[in-house]
C-alpha cells in the first residue's frame, strides 16, 4: 500500500493495532474498505447488474439505471446495525489479534457496551462469520422458518412466552431428504433477522422456501429464487415446510 492511497479491502489488512487505528479512523474509511471487498471491480448493482451509481449523503450507492440504493453492509453481519462500522471494525481487530480466544465479557469492557447480552450476541456473530466461508453455505433448495425451544407454551405466534426462538434452514434434495441443516437462536422471533439469518447461511443462487410472511418478499431482491408455501397449498401444518417441521420435532424431543 502506498503511502498516501486508501486501504484497499481484499488485499491490504493493518499489521499493528496502531495501523489499524490510522487506517479505520471513521466510518467512511471503514465503509470505503468494505465497498473494495465487496466490489472489487467496483460497484455492481445487486437489482440489475448495472456499474454505475451515484453515492448518497446517506453512505449508500444509488443505481443509475434502475434507482435502488444499495448499503455496502446488505446481506452482511453489520446490516442494520445500531453501532457504526468502527465499531464492529475494533471488535474484529480484538477477536481475530488474541490468540488465546476472547470472552464477551472481554468483549464488553472493549467496547463499553452495558449489556453482556449485546456482546455475547456480537462475539457470536464474529464467530460465525469466521468459521463459515462462502462455500460452505447452504445450496439447491432451502427451507426456512422459525421454531420454538424450551419453556412453557407460546402463543400461536410465539410471543408472550420464555421459549427460544431458533432459526432453522434445511437442504432438501430432488427426493425430499434433508441434507444439511443450518440452526441459530433468535434475538427476536418473527423480525428481520430471520432473512439476515437465510443471506447468511445461504448461497444466493439457491430456491428458498418460506412461509407466507411478507418480509420474505425481499429474499428475491436479495438474488434467491423464493417459494412461499402456505398452508393454502398445503393439506396440513406438516406438509408446510417438512424440512424445517422434522427438524424441530428433533430438536424439542
Ligand atoms: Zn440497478
Amino acid at each position: 500500500m502506498g503511502e498516501a492511497s486508501r486501504p484497499v479491502g481484499g488485499m491490504d489488512y493493518p499489521r499493528t493495532y496502531q495501523e489499524f487505528r490510522e487506517w479505520f479512523a471513521d466510518e467512511d474509511a471503514c465503509i470505503e474498505y468494505l465497498a473494495g471487498l465487496r466490489w472489487p471491480d467496483g460497484f455492481v448493482c445487486p437489482h440489475c447488474g448495472c456499474g454505475r451509481a451515484w453515492r448518497t449523503a446517506r453512505r449508500l450507492w444509488m443505481c443509475a439505471e434502475c434507482g435502488v440504493k444499495t448499503s455496502v453492509t446488505a446481506g452482511t453481519i453489520f446490516h442494520r446495525s445500531h453501532t457504526g462500522l468502527s465499531t464492529w471494525f475494533v471488535a474484529i481487530w480484538f477477536v481475530c489479534s488474541q490468540k488465546n480466544g476472547v470472552s464477551a465479557q472481554g468483549l464488553q469492557r472493549l467496547l463499553g457496551f452495558g449489556s453482556y447480552e449485546t456482546a455475547w450476541a456480537w462475539l457470536h456473530k464474529l464467530r460465525r462469520a469466521m468459521v463459515r466461508p462462502d462455500r460452505d453455505r447452504l445450496a439447491g433448495i432451502v427451507e426456512v422458518d422459525e421454531s420454538f425451544l424450551g419453556g412453557r407454551s407460546p402463543g400461536r405466534d410465539g410471543s408472550g412466552s420464555d421459549k427460544t426462538p431458533i432459526m432453522i434452514a434445511v437442504e432438501r434434495d430432488d427426493q425430499h431428504r434433508i441434507g444439511r441443516i443450518r440452526l441459530e437462536v433468535a434475538e427476536a422471533p418473527g423480525t428481520l433477522e430471520l432473512v439476515d439469518f437465510a443471506c447468511e447461511v445461504i448461497e444466493p443462487s439457491a430456491t428458498v422456501r418460506t412461509d407466507g410472511a411478507r418480509m420474505f418478499r425481499r429474499l428475491a431482491k436479495l438474488g434467491y429464487t423464493h417459494q412461499p408455501v402456505t398452508s393454502y397449498t398445503a393439506p396440513d401444518i406438516t406438509a408446510v415446510l417438512p424440512g424445517v417441521h422434522l427438524v424441530s420435532s428433533l430438536l424439542k424431543r
